[in-house]
C-alpha cells in the first residue's frame, strides 16, 4: 500500500517536458539548435515568403519585384544568421554543463565551468558548478574516511589489505621482491596505565606521524590494530626491509617523548617478512608476526627477520 502511494507520488513529481518531447519527436536532425532554428525561420520568414509568392503570381516577375525579392531574401538570411548566433550563444553553456556532468560521472573529475552571468543559463552553470563541487568534495571526504584510521590518519586495516593484495600480485607479475615490517609498540599498556588513555592516544597519533614522515612515497603505511602498524615496501627484499626497519627503530627509540610522556621511553619491536612466489597476504603476515614475536621474546626494542 505504502509502496503504491510512494510510486504514484514519485511518478507525479517527475518533471514533464511536453514541448521538448514534441520538438524531439519531429523528423529532422537530432541537433536541438538546428531544430529551434528551423522553427524560428519558418515562424518569422514564412509570412513574408507567402506575400512575395502572392505578389509574383499576381503581378508577375518585374524588375522591381526581383529587386524586392532579393532584398527580402538577403535581409531574411541576415535575420536568420543573427537567430543562429543567439541560439549558439545559448547552447554553448548548455553544452558546457552537459560535458561537466559527463566528465564528473565517467571520470569523477571536479567541474570547471566558467562563472555565468545573472540570466537563467548563467544560473544553471553556477548551480551545476556549485552542486558538482560540493558532491565531489563530499565523495572525496567519504572516500578518505573509509580508507584512513581515524586516530592517526594512516591507512586503515581494510585499505591496507586491499592495496597489499594488489602489490603482491604486481610483484609476482613483474618478478620483483616485496617485503613488509610488522611493528608493535612495547609495553604500550603501561603508557595508558601511567598517563591515561587520552595521552596514549596522543602517543599513537605522534607515532603515526613519525612513521608516515619516515616512509617513502611508494611505501604502504597502515595502522592495523591498537598499537600495531605495518609498512609494506614494494620492490624491496628482506635484507633491505630489515635495514629500513632498523633505521626507523633507531629513530623511534631516539625520539624525544619527554613533552608528552615525562620520564618514559617508547620503543617498538618489529618483524620482517619477504614474499615468496605464490604467497598470500595472510601467509606473509603470519611470517612477519612470528618474527615480531621473536623480537618480543628476544627482549623487545629490536627487529627480527
Ligand atoms: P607488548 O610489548 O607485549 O606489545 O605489550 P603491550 O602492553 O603493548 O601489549 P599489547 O601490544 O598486547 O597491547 C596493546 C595495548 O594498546 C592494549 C591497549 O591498552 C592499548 N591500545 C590499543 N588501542 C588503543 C587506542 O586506540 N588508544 C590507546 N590509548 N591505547 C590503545
Ligand atoms: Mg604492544
Amino acid at each position: 500500500m505504502t509502496t503504491t502511494v510512494t510510486q504514484e507520488k514519485s511518478a507525479d513529481s517527475t518533471i514533464k517536458l511536453p514541448l521538448y518531447n514534441l520538438v524531439n519527436r519531429l523528423p529532422g536532425p537530432k541537433n536541438f539548435a538546428i531544430k529551434i532554428f528551423m522553427f524560428s525561420f519558418i515562424g518569422t520568414q514564412l509570412p513574408m515568403f507567402a506575400l512575395l509568392l502572392y505578389v509574383v503570381m499576381n503581378v508577375g516577375m518585374t524588375a522591381e519585384i526581383l529587386t524586392t525579392v532579393s532584398i527580402v531574401l538577403i535581409t531574411a538570411l541576415l535575420g536568420s544568421a543573427s537567430t543562429v548566433m543567439a541560439l549558439l550563444a545559448y547552447t554553448e553553456p548548455v553544452t558546457a554543463v552537459r560535458k561537466a556532468l559527463q566528465n564528473f560521472t565517467l571520470q569523477d573529475t571536479a567541474p570547471d565551468l566558467p562563472q555565468g552571468s545573472g540570466d537563467e543559463i548563467g544560473e544553471l552553470m553556477n548551480n551545476t558548478q556549485g552542486a558538482l563541487k560540493k558532491l565531489h568534495s563530499m565523495l572525496h571526504n567519504m572516500h578518505e574516511m573509509s580508507i584512513r584510521d581515524e586516530l592517526t590518519g594512516l591507512y586503515n586495516r581494510r585499505f591496507f589489505t586491499e592495496q597489499a593484495d594488489l602489490l603482491l600480485i604486481r610483484a609476482a607479475r613483474y618478478e620483483e621482491p616485496i617485503a613488509l615490517v610488522y611493528i608493535d609498540i612495547d609495553h604500550f599498556k603501561d603508557v595508558n596505565d601511567k598517563f591515561s588513555h587520552q595521552v596514549g592516544d596522543h602517543a599513537l597519533r605522534q607515532m603515526g606521524t613519525l612513521l608516515s614522515d619516515s616512509a617513502r612515497g611508494s611505501d604502504l603505511t597502515a595502522r592495523i590494530g591498537g598499537d600495531e602498524f605495518i609498512i609494506m615496501f614494494p620492490n624491496t627484499n628482506a635484507a633491505k626491509a630489515r635495514l629500513l626497519g632498523e633505521r626507523l627503530r633507531q629513530n623511534l627509540s631516539g625520539h624525544d617523548w619527554s613533552a608528552l610522556l615525562p620520564g618514559q621511553r617508547i620503543t617498538v619491536s618489529m618483524g620482517v617478512a619477504e614474499a615468496t612466489p605464490g604467497d598470500t597476504l595472510d601467509q606473509l603476515l603470519a611470517r612477519a608476526d612470528q618474527n615480531l614475536y621473536k623480537a618480543k621474546d628476544g627482549g623487545r626494542d629490536q627487529i627480527q627477520a
